[in-house]
C-alpha cells in the first residue's frame, strides 16, 4: 500500500487556537481524509511548539511551571481539534523525549558535517518575534510587527548554520522538483529570495534554560525555530526509532502558512541536506483568513474562536464550517470570513441545496415506492455522463491540492441532480401508470447521484456525508474510492425519511458596524461577534384575509390608489415546499423575497405537489400581518386565482423577474 505522510505547522501555545489556525488544520484534514479515501496508508501529524521564550514568560506570569502551562494549552488545542473533527494520527509536543532525541541527533549530524560553527552574534532581537532583526527590518528602530516594544541589542556567543553554502543546491532542487513548493506564486517569491543570496543563520541561544541543549555545548539551547522544524522528523523516530523513520520519511507534504514558507523551503531543506537526509516531497503555503476583509487582531477583538463557529449550526456544525473554509476559499490564496456570508452559504449550499435534495428524494421514494428503490431500467444518460465527468474533475483537483475545485465538482453533481428532478418531474410520472418503471429509475438515479456526491464530499464533511449515505440507503463502514466513487445502477436501497439535515438558519439582519466592534473586545466566551437579531416583522397593515387563503369575493366598493398602494406585493422565489401535516389543503413554503427569506403557508396543496413549486417565482403579499395556521407562523400570502368550482392557480410569470420585485 502506498504511504502518505502529511503534517501541519505546529502551533505556538502562547495563545488559544483561532480561525486562522483552524483553517490550516481543516484543509490538511481534508487532504488526509482524501488520501485515506483513495486507499493510501496515511499518517497525519499535528502538534504544539512549546520551546518559545514567550511560552516560558507566559507560564511564569501565571505562576505555572512551563510544562504545566503547556499541558493546559494542549487540552485547549485538542478540544478544538476534536470539535472540528480533525483526524490527526499523531500529535507531537516539542517538550517530548522523542523530539529531544531527534533535535539532538540532527544538530550533532550537521555539526559533524562541519556546517555548524561558533561565532558571536551582535545585533537587534525582537523578543516577541523571537527573531534576530537586521537594521533594514526595523521601522523607526522598532519591529514593524511589535511597534510598542523596543528591540534588544544582543551580543552573545551563538552557533551558526552555514546556510550560505546551500544556495546552489537549493536552486538545483527547485529546478529539478517544480512541485516542491506550491502554489506557484510562493515558489517564485522563494526563488527570488534564494537567488539574492543566503546568509548564515544563528541556531542557538546562550544562557537560557527553556529549550533543548546543544549536544556539543550544553550551555546553549537550540534556537526555537531550528528546534520546531525538526518535529516533522522526530515524530517519526529520527535518531531513535530507525524502522519507523524508514517507514515514513521523507514526508509527502508539509501544509503551512505563507508567512513561514522561507523556513520550510530554504532553511529546513538546507538542514536536511547538511545531514544527508532526504527532503520532504512537497510544501504547500496556504493564505490567510481575514475577518470582514481585515486582518484578525487580538487588540481589535477580531479573533474568532472556531468552536463558536461550529456551534452556530448545532452538534455537527463543524461540517458547515469545514465546507465554507474549503469551498469559499481558493486553497493557496487569502480568504475572508463574514458572519452573513457564513449563514448565506449554509442556507444556500446545505439547507436549500444538498439537504433539501436529500429530503425531497427520500420523501418521493417513500410516497411513490414505500422507500425501497431498485433499478428498473438503464440509468439516466444525462446523470451518468455528468457523474463520470465530475468524478474525473474531482480526482484531478484533489490530487493537485485544488481543494476548492474538488468541492465545486461535487456540487456540480448536486446541481445536476436538482435539474434532473425538475426535468423528469417525478410527481407527473406518478400520475401515469405506464410510466411506473421510468419513475422508479428516475428516483433511483437521483438517490445514486446523491450517494456519489456524498462520497466525494466525505473528506470535507465526514459526519454529514455518512448520515447522507445512511439516508439514501447506502451506508458504508469504510469508504474506498475505487469501489464507491463511481456510478452504480445496481442493488436495492431502503431510503430513510427523517427531519431536515440542515434546518434553515433564519435570516439575521447584520449591519456592517456590528461585525466590526473596533476597540471593543467581545465578551469572554461570546459565541459570535454578531448578536442574533430576529427577522424584522413587516409593518402592521390593515389588509383583510388570512394568509394563504384566497381573498374573499370581489367587493363592489372601489378603493383609491392610496388604499391599493398600502398592499405591498412582491415577487418571491420558492426555495422549499412541504405538506403541512394533517392538512389536505395547506403547504408550507420557504421563499426568497429578495431582501429576506420567509416562511409562509398557502392553501394550494390540492392543486400543487410541493416539489413542483420549488424554483417557481410567485407573488406574495409582503406586508401582511403574521398569522399562525396549523401551528406554523405564516409571514405573507401567496396570490392565486380561484376559479369557480376549480382548484387554485398560483399567479406566475412568463419570464420571472428577480425575487423581491415590487408588483403593482
Ligand atoms: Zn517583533
Amino acid at each position: 500500500m502506498t504511504r502518505y505522510f502529511l503534517t501541519t505547522a505546529i502551533d505556538y501555545v502562547n495563545s488559544r487556537p483561532h480561525l486562522g489556525t483552524a483553517y490550516e488544520k481543516v484543509c490538511a484534514d481534508v487532504i488526509a481524509r482524501y488520501k485515506r479515501l483513495r486507499g493510501f496508508e496515511t499518517r497525519f501529524l499535528m502538534g504544539n511548539d512549546e520551546h518559545s521564550q514567550n511560552v516560558y514568560k507566559a507560564a511564569l506570569e501565571q505562576r505555572l511551571d512551563p510544562l504545566a502551562y503547556c499541558d493546559r494549552m494542549e487540552e485547549e488545542f485538542r478540544k478544538t481539534w476534536a470539535r472540528l473533527d480533525i483526524s490527526f494520527d499523531d500529535f507531537i509536543r516539542t517538550t517530548e523525549p522523542r523530539h529531544r532525541i531527534g533535535v539532538t541527533h540532527l544538530a550533532q549530524r550537521i555539526y559533524d558535517a562541519g556546517d555548524i560553527y561558533e561565532g558571536v552574534y551582535e545585533g537587534w532581537y525582537c523578543v516577541s518575534c523571537e527573531e534576530f532583526k537586521q537594521e533594514k527590518d526595523l521601522v523607526d528602530g522598532r519591529c514593524p510587527l511589535h511597534p510598542t516594544l523596543t528591540p534588544e541589542w544582543i551580543t552573545e556567543k551563538n552557533y551558526f548554520f552555514r546556510l550560505s553554502k546551500y544556495q546552489q543546491p537549493l536552486l538545483d532542487h527547485f529546478a529539478a522538483h517544480p512541485e516542491f513548493l506550491q502554489p506557484d506564486i510562493r515558489r517564485n517569491e522563494i526563488l527570488r529570495l534564494i537567488e539574492g543570496g543566503l546568509t548564515d543563520i544563528s541556531v542557538s541561544r546562550a544562557g537560557q534554560s527553556w529549550g533543548i541543549p546543544l549536544p556539543f555545548d550544553p550551555g546553549s539551547v537550540v534556537y526555537v525555530w531550528f528546534d520546531a522544524l525538526i518535529n516533522y522528523a522526530s515524530a517519526v523516530g529520527l535518531g531513535g526509532d530507525g524502522p519507523l523513520f524508514e517507514r515514513w520519511w521523507p514526508a509527502n507534504l508539509h501544509v503551512i502558512g505563507k508567512d513561514i514558507t522561507r523556513f520550510h523551503t530554504v532553511i529546513w531543506p538546507a538542514m536536511l541536506m547538511a545531514a544527508r537526509i532526504p527532503l520532504p516531497k512537497q510544501v504547500f503555503g496556504h493564505g490567510f483568513m481575514t475577518l470582514n476583509g481585515q486582518r484578525m487582531s487580538k487588540t481589535l477583538g477580531t479573533i474568532i474562536d472556531p468552536i463558536a463557529l461550529a456551534d452556530r449550526f448545532g452538534p455537527t456544525g463543524h461540517d458547515p464550517l469545514r465546507l465554507y473554509l474549503v469551498k469559499e476559499v481558493v486553497f493557496g490564496s487569502d480568504g475572508d470570513f463574514a458572519w452573513e456570508r457564513y449563514d448565506d452559504r449554509y442556507n444556500a449550499d446545505l439547507a436549500n441545496n444538498l439537504g433539501n435534495l436529500v429530503s425531497r428524494v427520500s420523501a418521493m421514494a417513500h410516497r411513490y415506492r414505500g422507500g425501497r428503490l431498485a433499478p428498473a431500467a438503464a440509468g439516466s444518460d444525462q446523470l451518468t455522463r455528468l457523474a463520470e465527468q465530475v468524478v474525473a474533475d474531482y480526482q484531478r483537483a484533489m490530487d493537485g491540492l485544488s481543494l476548492h475545485e474538488g468541492a465545486a465538482a461535487a456540487y456540480r453533481l448536486i446541481d445536476g441532480t436538482n435539474e434532473f428532478i425538475a426535468a423528469t418531474a417525478p410527481w407527473t410520472l406518478a400520475k401515469d401508470a405506464s410510466a411506473a418503471d421510468r419513475l422508479t429509475q428516475v428516483l433511483f438515479d437521483a438517490a445514486e447521484a446523491i450517494r456519489l456526491a456524498a462520497v466525494l464530499l466525505e473528506p470535507i464533511m465526514p459526519a454529514s456525508c455518512r448520515e447522507i449515505l445512511r439516508r439514501v440507503g447506502a451506508p458504508v463502514e469504510r469508504l474506498h474510492f475505487e469501489r464507491d466513487g463511481c456510478w452504480r445502477n445496481s442493488g436495492e436501497r431502503t431510503l430513510v425519511q427523517e427531519g431536515p439535515l440542515w434546518p434553515r438558519k433564519e435570516h439575521t439582519t447584520v449591519t456592517d458596524n456590528q461585525t466590526k466592534p473596533e476597540g471593543v473586545p467581545p465578551a469572554a466566551g461570546a459565541p459570535a461577534l454578531v448578536p442574533e437579531t430576529p427577522v424584522k416583522a413587516p409593518d402592521p397593515a390593515t389588509v383583510p384575509g388570512a394568509p394563504g387563503v384566497p381573498p374573499a369575493a370581489a367587493v363592489a366598493e372601489r378603493i383609491s390608489i392610496d388604499d391599493f398602494m398600502k398592499v405591498e406585493l412582491r415577487t418571491a422565489k420558492v426555495l422549499a415546499a412541504e405538506r403541512v401535516p394533517k392538512s389536505k389543503r395547506l403547504l408550507k413554503l420557504q421563499v426568497d423575497a429578495g431582501t429576506e427569506h420567509r416562511t409562509l403557508v398557502a392553501g394550494i396543496a390540492e392543486a400543487y405537489e410541493p416539489e413542483a413549486l420549488i424554483g417557481r417565482t410567485v407573488v406574495i403579499v409582503f406586508n401582511l400581518k403574521p398569522a399562525t395556521l396549523m401551528g406554523i407562523e405564516s409571514n405573507g400570502m401567496v396570490l392565486a386565482a380561484s376559479p369557480e368550482g376549480g382548484k387554485p392557480i398560483v399567479v406566475g410569470f412568463d419570464d420571472p423577474p428577480p425575487p423581491g420585485s415590487r408588483v403593482r
